[in-house]
């Protein structure tokens, strides 16, 4: 039996009479850039996750950059983020000449330490006479930019609270949690829209994907969303005459068209992902594995959030991971490493001065984590057959 990581074309099959009179509405109008389109799937977002202000822009990479840009966030500045993440979170922070400040993961989510955090706000960095906090290298702290990895919620109310205390602006980096909810007191939040600025990809493979590339960029403020407007078209307003320098960052209509019409499906599609996240973990005990396995911790369950994990990927940690890789692969089982160096032992950001040993979560996790299949389409015959290879690699392993 053939398990790939993600089979994209199982989805396509039963959406594609929708999708396709989707692109020929925009092949006949013959409007590509901006225009109807995306306005009415900037709406369906705001409203999907309850934030103010949402603006489409080319890619999740280029939605950091754009709100960065924003922000005014360049050289002489920093940001907090994850040092276990997709590269793109602390590569748009340098890209704008600002310096990435890593703080270690929490090990069971993966997601940033707020201990950690705390502990790096209150005693690690400097402080300037006005209370303004600056890094180790003098850089000044602006933002906070924690990662909702793998499809659940960074803490949020503590990083809230932390970037009220500390006047530090949050830009949630959103990119796997599209439809994630956080819940808050009484209430429940989505990914994106608990922060100053959210930002979303629509990659391919992530869990709302487009035909190419995509993004999304939500936010609180009306002048900032005004401005993160601006800036996607080379900061002009009028045609001609710039008032900043942007970037294009536009969003396809034909992306737009095709993602409006797939937005509809994506708690359908959420909520099979949360159903073969349980027949794994019912099929991992069954079968004696939960003790050598961990499985992924799901903090908010409890709360009565529906889309408390939307399970962008399901992430184990698995002792000899490499050989099991190794071993699923040989069974035609699709597995992947998310994410193999951490960013503060990249080589392009050995200038920060980082070393190994640093962030001992992030480095642990970079050794023993592997994403399993877990696409909505996915049946219980191939999860199956997923658990009877690992329990055939562990099973050899001890009998040897
Ligand atoms: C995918 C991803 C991005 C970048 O999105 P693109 O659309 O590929 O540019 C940024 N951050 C995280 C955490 C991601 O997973």
């Amino acid at each position: 039996m053939r398990v790939p990581l993600l089979d994209l074309q199982l989805q396509y099959q039963s959406l594609k009479p929708a999708v396709r009179a989707e692109v020929e509405a925009v092949m006949d109008s013959q409007q590509f850039i901006l225009g109807p389109k995306v306005e009415a799937f900037e709406a369906a977002i705001r409203q999907y996750t309850g934030a103010n202000h949402a603006v489409g822009v080319s890619s999740g990479t280029d939605a950091l950059l754009a709100v960065l840009m924003a922000l005014g966030i360049g050289p002489g500045d920093a940001v907090i983020t994850s040092p276990y993440t997709f590269f793109a979170t602390a590569g748009s922070i340098a890209r704008v000449g600002a310096e990435p400040v890593f703080i270690d993961i929490d090990p069971g989510t993966y997601n940033i330490s707020v201990e950690e955090l705390d502990a790096y706000l209150v005693q690690a960095c400097k402080r300037g006479r006005d209370g303004s906090l600056f890094s180790y290298s003098g850089k000044r702290l602006r933002a906070i930019m924690p990662v909702h990895l793998f499809g659940v919620c960074a803490p949020m109310d503590e990083i809230l609270y932390l970037a009220a205390a500390h006047r530090l602006e949050i830009i949630e980096d959103a990119a796997q949690a599209l439809g994630a909810d956080y819940p808050s007191g009484s209430e429940v939040f989505r990914a994106g829209a608990m922060g100053d600025f959210g930002c979303f990809s629509f990659f391919p493979s992530k869990n709302l994907g487009a035909f190419g590339d995509a993004g999304m960029v939500v936010c609180r403020d009306e002048s900032m969303a005004a401005k993160v407007r601006v800036l996607r078209n080379h900061g002009m307003e009028e045609r001609y005459f710039h008032s900043m320098v942007g970037g294009n960052f536009r969003l396809d209509a034909l992306q737009a068209a095709i993602l409006h019409a797939k937005l509809p499906f994506l708690d359908g599609w959420s909520a099979a992902r949360r159903a073969n996240a349980r027949f794994y973990r019912e099929e991992f005990a069954r079968r004696g594995l939960d003790n050598i396995l961990t499985l992924p911790v799901e903090p908010y369950a409890t709360t009565g959030a529906k889309n408390h994990h939307i399970y962008n990927q399901f992430v184990i940690r698995a002792p000899r991971r490499d050989e099991l890789c190794g071993h699923l692969a040989k069974n035609e089982i699709g597995s992947a490493i998310y994410y193999p160096v951490p960013l503060h032992l990249q080589r392009c950001f050995s200038r920060l001065g980082y070393k190994a040993g640093d962030f001992p979560e992030a480095e642990k996790a970079a050794l023993e984590t592997l994403a399993l299949p877990i696409y909505p389409e996915l049946t219980q015959d191939q999860q199956r057959y997923v658990v009877d290879a690992i329990a055939g690699f562990y099973a050899g392993a001890s009998s040897r």
